[in-house]
């Protein structure tokens, strides 16, 4: 039997700042299936798109992956030249960003960015790279593609954008595609619309796809499997349907607090209190003890582990932990 597509093998990522080390990463694990969609949730700053960057090699000085493994297929990232995962970038992985302003050339049209994608990675060049672009517009929906081709990214609606860098995502039939908050900043009915291409085209070309996200909603949607981070750290990993229904970890149980039940009108917003920790200076034991209305005092001492709960599912908190667990934590576990 094959095993995950994407495996990450307990990542750190660091960051050496003026102020002190930066932990943006700490400990994550995290497997992808072909064809599965898993979601990186969390508040802005908890390391979700730093794991994502990491995973492509793309953690720029003053940050630095310390530790952990990549396995794409088998194969470990963290081992590749760098020549090789310029290839893999783009090629057998690909990633649509929250902006695609700052990914799309603003002087190359349409065009030459896809044609110019499908050289480089010889998939096609020349006429046969022209027709192929038609083609990959006219899947993502884009009118009279023909015309766009000749379009500069200015020229185009957000959405439209959003829907070039998603063809240009695809246009080398990657085997896993990193969404970095794809819908954020577009309208509801735009989100919408990017979130149905995504899905049909994994269910189309069984894509495997991370979809970093803070939006529960485009979650209960979109994906199979979700991972919740917290200040670095996953802290419950389960189905989206498990998650949704019983969410365990306390932070995750505050997050749904936040967003408004469907149908549910009785129950209340409320915000989680308090502030997510400085990554610098990092508390003793739980990283979200300071936070949690449930917080005992061995929280303040040692990080809980990811215990399982049963099935697929992990919870990183103590009042999941099995009654023979190790008495101490590991950092990072
Ligand atoms: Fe709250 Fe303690 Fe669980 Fe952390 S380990 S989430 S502080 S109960």
């Amino acid at each position: 039997m094959k095993g995950p597509l994407l495996q990450v093998q307990d990542l750190h990522t660091r960051f050496e700042t003026y102020r002190g080390t930066l932990r943006a990463v700490e400990g994550v694990s995290l497997r992808v299936a072909r064809g599965e969609i898993v979601a990186l949730v969390g508040e802005s700053g908890c390391g979700k798109s730093v794991t994502a960057l990491s995973i492509m090699r793309l953690i720029r000085a003053p940050g630095k992956i310390t530790g952990g493994r990549v396995f794409l297929d088998g194969e470990d990232l963290l081992a590749k030249s760098e020549a090789e995962m310029r290839d893999i970038r783009g090629g057998r992985i690909a990633m649509v960003f929250q902006d695609p302003l700052s990914t799309l050339n603003p002087t190359f049209t349409v065009e030459s960015q896809i044609t110019e994608t499908l050289r480089v990675h010889g998939v096609a060049s020349g006429a046969e790279a022209r027709s192929r672009a038609v083609e990959l517009l006219e899947a993502m929906g884009i009118p009279a593609a023909k015309d766009r081709l000749r379009s500069y990214p200015h020229e185009l609606s957000g959405g439209m954008r959003q829907r070039v860098m998603i063809a240009i995502a695809v246009s080398c039939q990657p085997e896993l595609l990193i969404a970095d908050e794809p819908t954020t900043g577009l309208d509801v009915t735009l989100q919408a619309q990017i979130m149905d291409l995504l899905a049909s085209i994994k269910q189309e070309r069984g894509l495997a796809t991370v979809l970093i996200t803070h939006d529960l909603g485009v979650v209960a949607q979109f994906a199979e499997r979700a991972a919740v981070m917290y200040a670095g750290q996953i802290v419950e990993e389960c189905p989206v349907s498990q998650l949704m229904a019983e969410p365990l970890h306390p932070y995750t149980r505050g997050l749904l607090r936040c967003v408004p039940r469907l149908g549910r009108p009785d129950v209340p917003i409320s915000p989680i209190d308090g502030v997510v920790p400085d990554l610098v200076n990092l508390p003793d034991g739980c990283r979200f003890a300071p936070r949690c209305p449930a917080a005992m005092e061995r929280c303040g001492q040692a990080i809980p582990r990811l215990y399982p709960v049963g099935g697929e599912r992990t919870v990183r908190c103590y009042l999941h932990e099995p009654p023979d667990a190790p008495a101490t934590a590991r950092e990072g576990d």
